[in-house]
């Protein structure tokens, strides 16, 4: 007869690391939205071979104190939330405190920080030993050798340009949101990308980006309030519509998501400008009170539910087919004068 077994907490934390860190992509989304939770302004990302060899990011946040190193890599163990009220009223990045326990099981994870009150900087490894450290104020988390102790997963692994590219989508999904902060991005020791921080730098950068350099006059800014609920952005105009779909920003309190309910609200709008199989290009924030929301639902956390889903759903279709209607008109105007 087959008896049951508790498993051993390493292969319990292996098993699920698997939910939280399927590629190279999901420790670079992971380990972003830590430095922007420690408040960081300056954010570099160094990836080598496509993030499976070597993801390091690097921030200037208000770091991990020596006393909480170990604690930092164990599973459910968190600074951001302590009790329900708080997970229900969540406004950073994370909350779960498995990301950095899940990334140390299935890689070589090595953490150095330092924090504003200490005059030292410490570090640990995967075998929780801290020892002294070189590093300015914030903190640098190395991650190597992804998979290295689980090959049927390291065999999924795309190619270095596949896995990259991916690192790269998230690295842009988190910078757009983000104009305070300056991002870089390198990879096998080259600069790929640098965002500058500032209001007239992200115009330059990060809008152009997303809708081109001439961003103004193809986009509508918005900025809707209903209900409590604040919708704004920019909603790039039909001629921008492209064949992929890797274009479309939507932020809910400030997080990356895909969500059915929105994208329904958003095709809806679209839906008598654009042709075919054409996809919209976008950049929309909702902000709302965070019990409104549950980010809950997923690890990945790219879903959300709306505790008003119906009103949300209405108030972004008719915003944006507001939007829609009126710069085609003004649009005519111009090529008519
Ligand atoms: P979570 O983000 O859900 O709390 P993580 O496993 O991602 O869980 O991180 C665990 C804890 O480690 C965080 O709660 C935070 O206190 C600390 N931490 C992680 N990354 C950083 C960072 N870059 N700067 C400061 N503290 C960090
Ligand atoms: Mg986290």
């Amino acid at each position: 007869m087959r008896r049951i077994k508790q498993l051993d907490n390493h292969l319990v934390n292996q098993i699920a690391a698997g939910e939280v860190i399927e590629r190279p992509a999901s420790i670079v989304k992971e380990l972003l939205e830590n430095s922007l939770d420690a408040d960081a302004d300056q954010i570099s990302v160094y990836l080598e071979a496509g993030g499976s060899k070597s993801i390091r990011v690097i921030d200037n946040g208000h770091g991990i104190s020596e006393a909480d190193l170990a604690l930092a890599i164990t599973s459910h163990a968190t600074s951001k939330i302590s009790n329900l009220y708080e997970l229900e009223h969540v406004t950073s990045m994370g909350f779960r405190g498995e990301a950095l326990a899940s990334i140390a099981a299935v890689s070589q994870m090595q953490i150095l920080s330092r924090t504003p009150e200490s005059d030292n900087a410490y570090q640990i490894t995967n075998q929780k030993t801290i020892t002294a450290a070189a590093h300015p104020i914030g903190t640098t988390i190395w991650v190597r050798d992804l998979f290295f102790n689980i090959p049927a997963r390291k065999r999924f692994l795309k190619t270095e340009k596949s896995e990259f590219s991916q690192c790269q989508e998230w690295f842009r999904r988190i910078a757009i949101s983000r104009p305070e902060v300056s991002f870089a991005l390198h990879h096998n020791n080259k600069l790929v990308t640098r965002f500058a921080a500032g209001a007239s730098n992200y115009e330059a950068s990060r809008l152009a980006y997303v809708f081109g350099p001439a961003a103004k006059e193809h986009t509508t800014f918005i900025d809707e309030v209903r209900a409590g609920v604040r919708l704004w952005g920019w909603v790039g105009h039909p001629n921008l519509a492209q064949s992929q779909a890797n274009k479309q920003f939507f932020y809910v309190n400030g997080r990356f998501i895909k969500d059915r309910l929105v994208a329904h609200a958003v095709k809806q709008a679209y839906r008598d400008t654009l042709y075919g199989q054409r996809q919209p290009v976008f950049l929309l924030h909702i902000e709302l009170a965070p019990e409104q929301v549950d980010v809950n639902a997923h690890p990945a956390k790219q879903e959300v539910r709306f505790h008003q889903g119906r009103l949300v759903h209405d108030f972004i279709y008719s915003t944006l087919h507001h939007a829609l209607a009126k710069p085609q008109s003004q649009a005519q105007l111009v090529n008519h004068s």
